[in-house]
């Protein structure tokens, strides 16, 4: 279905970007990988889908290697034409104790990065007359929880900035949408569930459940597969008119 098409997914290089590019490129899209870590064998497993991949290190905090990224990819496939804003950190304290380092970096990689992105991507985009922009955001996107500050505000801002991206663009063939996930277990959320752990003395299983049961009615972890299952949707045919939506996939969190 996105054969010929060009994915570039930030944050891909684990969890769930990497999830995100795996479904894009079994759709036939080739795919430009960011982020941070071990490349090689993120780079493998979407080369085994039998498309091309390319890299680019840029760090999200930074606007002149964001801008540098996306002219590498438009020099390698010649425009991206999906464009996933999903490279993001976390950091848990209360306002009082929150490191104003640990809010710049929030907000400059879980929002500027986005709107640095796609003010990047759109003129291709709007030139080629189709394209389309998925933001991670976050149940987080939706509703508050405590000790989440930067977090939540980028999130709130990336639903926000989904809004605006659509409206924008709503009379050509370009939709911007956020996917809103509940909690997925990935490198980001293993190091919650191991200060649980270490706080109250429990085991990883315990932990786990301890998490899942405060906000997660299903009880179950949301996974990339199923999150790059609706990103798909979003880039199909059926998807030409779902705009600016914030779609959660969190197991009834929102739904309280
Ligand atoms: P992860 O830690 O597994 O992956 C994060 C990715 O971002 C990695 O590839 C990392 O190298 C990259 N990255 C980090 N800082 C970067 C920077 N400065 N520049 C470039 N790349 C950078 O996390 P994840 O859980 O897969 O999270 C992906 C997205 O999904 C994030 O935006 C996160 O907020 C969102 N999300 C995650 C969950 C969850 O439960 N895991 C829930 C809701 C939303």
């Amino acid at each position: 279905m996105l054969k010929g098409k060009t994915a570039l997914v930030t944050g891909s290089t684990s969890g769930i970007g990497l999830g995100l590019a795996k479904a894009l490129a079994a759709q036939g899209a080739n795919i430009v990988l960011n982020g941070f870590g071990d490349v090689e064998g993120p780079q493998a497993e979407v080369a085994a889908l039998g498309v091309q991949v390319a890299y680019h290190a840029a760090d999200m905090r930074q606007p002149a290697e964001i801008a540098d990224m996306m002219a590498y990819a438009a020099s390698r496939f010649g425009r991206v034409d999906i464009l996933v804003n999903n490279a993001g950190i976390q950091h848990v304290a209360r306002i009082e104790n929150f490191a104003p380092e640990r809010w710049d970096a929030i907000i400059a990689i879980n929002l500027s990065s986005a709107f640095h992105t796609t003010r990047l991507a759109l003129p291709a985009m709007q030139a080629a007359g189709w394209g389309r922009i998925i933001n991670l955001a976050s149940v987080h996107g939706l509703v508050a929880s405590g000790e989440k500050s930067a977090y939540v505000a980028a999130k709130h801002g990336l639903v926000g900035l989904t809004k605006v991206t659509a409206l924008e663009n709503a009379g050509s063939g370009i939709t911007c949408n956020a996917i809103c996930p509940g909690w997925v277990l990935t490198p980001l959320v293993q190091k919650q569930v191991d200060a649980k752990a270490a706080e109250l003395g429990l085991s990883n299983d315990a932990a786990i459940k301890l998490i899942l049961s405060e906000k997660e009615p299903s009880r179950q972890f949301t996974t990339p597969e199923e999150l790059g299952a609706l990103a798909v949707f979003f880039c199909s045919p059926a998807g030409n008119n779902v705009r600016g939506v914030a779609w959660n996939m969190d197991g009834g969190w929102v739904a309280q």
